[in-house]
């Protein structure tokens, strides 16, 4: 094999790898994203639900809503432009007990962006989040999963964890309820965290009553299945 392609087959190499760092949600190579929790007990096994994007008119009060009923706690990765917009609805998120994370503040791929950028998303986002419930965000979840050597920097200078996910259902594509419940049921598994969106990240009008109405069912078929919610806030130490 010659020089230039070795080196060709190097640079390939080195290209995928960059890749996969920037567009795998938990990967390590720009700083740790946590994708999943302790499995739990056997025959009681742990799962995290977790929700970004919002807050959403429509979406979020039915959201809070089932979670309170079902006495289910979540975490809620918000858009701080969504915060400023529904502030009364983030209040209600972290009054209930959820936690309230930061997913940046015009939900822009942080992949592409600089370090001052980066920075000044996550500080806004922080701000509304704690000026509008009255406590400081402990957690980050970059958009899309997207990061560069910036983001971690950035979310730790912050004091936060970052957070990936283990699996999604593509509910944002809005397969029916009964299929995002149907391909939740099939993918779950013990120490997941699982990834919603009550919320779209690009229109703040975006229609998430499928996931809304998934909710119910999806977390009796998880109970059925011996699975116990646990507060992503467990997973912050
Ligand atoms: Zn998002």
């Amino acid at each position: 094999m010659s020089a230039v392609v070795l080196g060709a087959a190097a640079g390939a190499a080195a290209l995928g790898t960059g890749l996969w760092g920037t567009y795998a949600q938990n990967s390590r190579l720009f700083g740790r994203a946590l994708g999943h929790g302790p499995a739990g007990p056997s025959g009681r096994p742990y799962v995290y639900l977790t929700f970004d994007d919002g807050p959403n008119a429509d979406a979020t009060p039915r959201i809070l809503e089932t979670l309170a009923r079902a006495e289910v706690p979540a975490a809620f990765f918000m858009v701080g432009r969504h915060v400023r917009l529904f502030p009364e609805l983030a209040r209600s998120a972290a009054a209930a007990g959820h936690e309230v994370g930061n997913h940046t503040d015009s939900h822009v791929k942080l992949h592409r962006r600089g370090p001052g950028t980066i920075r000044r998303e996550l500080a806004a986002a922080h701000a509304a989040i704690q000026e509008t419930t009255g406590r400081a965000p402990r957690s980050f979840r970059a958009p899309h999963g997207f990061r560069n050597p910036f983001v971690v920097p950035a979310a730790e200078r912050l004091g936060y964890r970052v957070f990936g996910w283990s699996f999604g259902v593509w509910d944002t594509a809005r397969p029916g309820a009964e299929e995002i419940r149907r391909r939740m049921r099939a993918k779950i598994r013990p120490g997941a965290i699982l990834l919603l969106h009550d919320g779209d990240g690009y229109d703040v009008r975006g229609d998430r009553t499928q996931t809304a109405a998934a909710l119910p069912g999806l977390i009796a078929d998880a109970r059925a299945a011996g699975y116990e919610f646990r507060p992503l806030a467990d997973l912050l130490a």
